[in-house]
């Protein structure tokens, strides 16, 4: 029996905004599967076309499979194409944290979850998309967890 963080019995805020988690390196190592935590620990990148939403066009809410807060809805979901699950927009801008990634000898912009700062994936802008914003949050199937609506 180990014992969950306290996100459970904290009182609902108005803006419905996550409670933050922190966790140990090794609580988290606990929670998640090795895979897991390679991608939303260690900023890995998930191989393209095999995550388990690249394609799902299933109505609902996409939580961080981390720490469960809220962070993208299926009618933010496009079709790119590029192999990850790719949404124009987040379910609302500080539910995830953006910030400079200058690993692999580029400059891109990492997304996080702002509740548990785990690694989510990139955003990209200007690529010409057909979507309101002309951005996507390209983002990892294993950091994500559906809720079918
Ligand atoms: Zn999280």
């Amino acid at each position: 029996m180990t014992a969950e963080p306290n996100t459970s019995g904290a009182a609902p805020t108005d803006s419905a905004a996550p409670t933050p988690v922190e966790l140990t390196d090794e609580q988290w190592r606990e929670k998640l599967t090795p895979e897991e935590y390679r991608v939303l620990r260690e900023a890995g990148t998930e191989a393209p076309f095999v995550g388990e939403y690249t394609d799902t066009t299933t109505v609902g809410v996409y939580r961080c499979r981390a720490c469960d807060a809220e962070l993208f809805r299926s009618e933010q979901k496009f079709e790119s194409h590029c192999g990850w699950p790719s949404f124009f927009s987040p379910l609302a801008a500080e539910r995830i944290i953006e910030r400079e990634d200058r690993s692999m000898g580029m400059r891109r912009v990492e997304v996080l979850c702002a509740a548990c700062g785990s690694h989510l994936g990139h955003v990209f802008e200007g690529e010409g998309y057909d979507t309101p914003t002309d951005l996507r949050y390209c983002i990892n199937s294993i950091s994500l967890t559906l809720d079918e609506a």
